[in-house]
């Protein structure tokens, strides 16, 4: 596998292209390029997720075997992981909370105090 070494602006040119269908655009990427760049970013993104899967499996062995831990309790696990983004839906959602106080984006999921003003980040009521 080869890195991507377009400029961020070449990507989304070749992206826009791939998406247009076999229409070139100007700056010149031709539809063909833009074709195989996509097919490269998903064999790349295909290797990404077998790797993830070898290690989920390789970690799911360690704890089953060496510390006994359930598929019971994997299974809970995933959903509570699942649950502390707010909602049940099979996927960690990217963090979105930004602080009242000094209106950064908070650096991890549910954080109870803002990393950079130490400011209150507990939800009201709470
Ligand atoms: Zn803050």
């Amino acid at each position: 596998m080869q890195p991507n070494r377009q400029s961020p602006v070449a990507y989304t040119r070749t992206m826009l292209s791939y998406m247009l269908a076999n229409t070139p655009i100007s700056g010149g990427v031709s539809s063909a390029d833009a074709r195989f760049i996509a097919e490269d970013a998903n064999k790349a993104s295909e290797l990404k997720i077998q790797a993830l899967e070898l290690t989920c499996a390789a970690m799911w062995t360690i704890l089953r075997d060496k510390l006994g831990v359930t598929e019971a309790e994997l299974v809970q696990a995933i959903h509570d992981v699942d649950a502390r983004d707010g909602v049940v839906d099979g996927k960690i959602s990217p963090i979105s909370k930004e602080c009242p106080h000094c209106h950064r984006k908070a650096l991890t999921r549910n954080p109870t105090k803002c990393a950079w003003c130490g400011g209150d980040l507990s939800p009201v009521g709470t």
